[in-house]
């Protein structure tokens, strides 16, 4: 009995511990990830704006990952999800994020759902995100954890995100977190005047570009490469 009851206390102790532990080395990972901007950016001033590190602050990652992951839920880099597929690395989620300049009133699409990671971290910024997911179990294990954590500002899709969602477009923003061999048209045609969108674009398991395209209030379409990344491909029928 005697026991078994310190046992139970071990436990919960252990418990607690890695809570705690989690919010260190999130606080750490956010700091490893503000280091990294300004050597990518060679630049002594911040580079990624307080909103983005404050969202990146807030969303718990190792609550994304599968439990075989968890204790490298805060390494500056991409993990594996399942199915082939990963959560992208926190720098990138964090560059991608600040590029489409978030407004609280935004209304932003994300391609390739995933963990539902970058659409939580959309989500503490902006109004609402709509996400779309093509596998369908990723899709399911998303949609029921977002909706644990109590993101009700993310609406979540299964389908082919080449397409848009046609429904409830125009929007103020779009990130893909999947590598396209070129810009998907029917993006390019929901993304509102003003709006921006980031993708990687390039060949298949190889290093892509990240694009920042911007369609001007004449719609005029402006596009800048980034910087050299490495994305899943996105995959579909298209
Ligand atoms: N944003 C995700 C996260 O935070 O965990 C990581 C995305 S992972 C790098 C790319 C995701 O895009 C994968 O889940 C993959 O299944 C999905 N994907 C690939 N092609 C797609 C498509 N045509 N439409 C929607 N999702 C797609």
């Amino acid at each position: 009995m005697r026991r078994a009851l310190c046992s139970l206390l071990l436990f919960a102790v252990v418990a607690q511990g890695d809570e705690v532990d989690y919010s260190a080395l999130r606080a750490e990972l956010v700091a490893e990830v503000e280091y990294y901007a300004k050597l990518a950016w060679d630049s002594d001033e911040a580079t990624l704006s307080a909103d983005v590190i404050r969202s990146l602050s807030t969303v718990e990652r190792h609550k994304f990952v599968p439990a075989s992951e968890r204790r490298d839920a805060y390494e500056n880099r991409p993990l594996s999800i399942g199915h082939g597929q990963t959560i992208s690395q926190p720098y990138i989620v964090a560059l991608m994020t600040d590029l489409i300049a978030p407004e609280t009133s935004d209304v932003v699409l994300e391609i390739g759902t995933g963990s539902g990671y970058q659409a939580a971290v959309l989500a503490e910024l902006v109004d609402h995100v709509y996400t779309i997911e093509i596998i369908e179990p990723l899709f399911s294990s998303a949609t029921a954890r977002l909706d644990r954590l109590g993101y009700d500002n993310v609406t979540t899709q299964l389908g082919d995100g080449y397409y848009g969602w046609e429904q409830h477009a125009p929007f103020d923003a779009i990130v893909v977190t999947a590598a396209a061999s070129h810009v998907p048209p029917p993006l390019i045609q929901q993304l509102k005047p003003g709006g921006r969108m980031v993708i990687p674009v390039g060949g298949r398991w190889m290093t892509q570009q990240l694009l920042l395209i911007e369609k001007t209030e004449q719609d005029k379409i402006i596009t800048k490469q980034v910087a050299a990344v490495r994305f899943v491909p996105l995959t579909g029928e298209h």
